[in-house]
């Protein structure tokens, strides 16, 4: 057996846009799952597969997967642990292949939250329904997430673990649902959960501590420790619900570059370089900028103004710098233009449209290609209700059918 290692399943387009007061849409969800792929993230948690207006979303997104513009990572669908959601997810998604099945275990959720619908040995059945249900319907992997994991009694969560392994779960998720771990509790409690279970873990923590990067490499560290692969669960810009989710490039430098993280190997899929492009792209689709002292990727994050520091770093960076700027695809200058600019809006006209894409180097076989495309083009500019950036103006003359499915939704 292959030592272990430490995976990234994000979930920016599913705990992400689940944050009070913040949304993508479904083109920004897909720009998202394109760079987390350039990224080299093992699994998107893609969205909710029962959830009527992501079923073209999603479909598409499985689409461009099969086609291999999506890919090697994985799309995973998150749905509740019943067998009604995972009927209706694969009626409405038949291609799915990944799934994360979610049910609530702690007492507190148990007797406060299913109030006596559900109880503990019902609980258990329920998920393991569901784990077999996903697997009739042609699931390749199934996760199994146990909400509020961290408040849920040991030896119930390991039977709860248990219990879906043997239903055919391929890893266990242990959410910090209220971010109240601390490194210490999640390490020794993962460790003990992989060990007892004989299972990999998926690690899912809150910062309502501000202790969620810290928690998630505990907690992968307690997995791999016990000889399993560990998971974790990243959202861009540490978005996600209340105080957010795992800051995705903080994990990655973290794992690279914290003092003991040498011995534990990353996902050499992961390609720290698409940071700043995934960072910028998703705090201008939130509407939610980059904080200044954000590791990696803030503005002040290479900043040195004090005279000593000044002088060390331009001595020799690593007095004062711990990795470089360039790994993370910082460094080029950005330009801005601030002479006339013609814009593709949903108003657009051909002639301006053209214009745009002759600056982006994309060529139209003749006027007809073109005009379908500006068609698609004022779609997008409705559908996000922002200026479209390149990238998604060359992914619409890239994959116009795609597109058009993206921008469809059936009430
Ligand atoms: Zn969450």
């Amino acid at each position: 057996m292959s030592k272990p290692k430490i995976y990234l399943i994000d979930v920016t387009n599913r705990d992400g846009v689940q944050t009070s007061r913040i949304c993508l849409s479904k083109l920004e969800k897909t720009m998202i799952n394109i760079y987390l792929n350039e990224f080299g993230v093992f699994q998107s948690e893609f969205g909710f597969p029962f959830t009527r207006h992501e079923t073209n979303y999603l479909n598409a997104n499985l689409e461009l997967a099969a086609k291999g513009a999506l890919s090697p990572m994985r799309l995973g669908g998150w749905m509740r642990a019943t067998q009604d959601d995972v009927k209706l997810s694969f009626k409405l998604t038949p291609a799915l292949k990944h799934v994360n099945l979610s049910i609530s275990t702690s007492d507190q959720m148990i007797t406060h939250k299913f109030k006596g619908k559900l109880d503990h040995a019902s609980i258990i059945k329920e998920m393991a329904d569901a784990v077999a249900a996903a697997r009739k319907h042609g699931a390749e992997s199934v996760g199994v997430n146990a909400e509020d994991a961290s408040r849920t009694r040991m030896e119930y969560l390991i039977e709860f673990a248990k219990a879906a392994k043997d239903a055919g779960a391929d890893r266990l998720r242990y959410c910090d649902t209220l971010g109240c771990d601390t490194p210490f509790s999640i390490y020794e409690r993962i460790r003990s959960l992989a060990e007892s279970a004989g299972m990999p873990v998926e690690v899912h923590c809150h910062n309502d501590l501000g202790l969620v990067v810290a928690n998630s490499i505990a907690g992968a560290k307690g997995a791999v420790d016990a000889g399993f692969d560990a998971y974790i669960n990243t959202c861009v810009n540490g978005m996600g619900e209340r105080a957010g989710n795992a800051d995705l490039v903080s994990v990655v430098l973290a794992i690279k570059y914290g003092s003991g993280m040498q011995g534990y190997a990353l996902d050499e899929r992961i390609d720290l370089k698409a940071s700043w492009k995934i960072c910028k792209y998703a705090s201008y689709a939130f509407g939610v900028p980059i904080p200044i002292n954000q590791p990696g990727v803030g503005s002040n994050a290479f900043a040195h103004e004090s005279g000593i520091h000044a002088d060390g770093a331009l001595k020799d960076r690593r007095n004062y710098e711990l990795y470089d700027y360039e790994e993370l695809g910082r460094g080029e200058p950005e330009i801005i233009e601030t002479g006339r600019k013609i814009t593709a809006g949903e108003y657009s006209g051909i002639k301006g449209f053209r214009n745009v894409y002759d600056k982006l180097e994309v060529p139209f076989q003749d006027d007809k290609e073109a005009t379908q495309i500006l068609e698609l083009v004022r779609y997008a500019n409705v559908h996000n209700q922002k200026p479209l950036v390149d990238e998604e103006l060359k992914f619409i003359a890239a994959h116009p059918e795609i597109a058009r499915k993206i921008f469809t939704m059936e009430p």
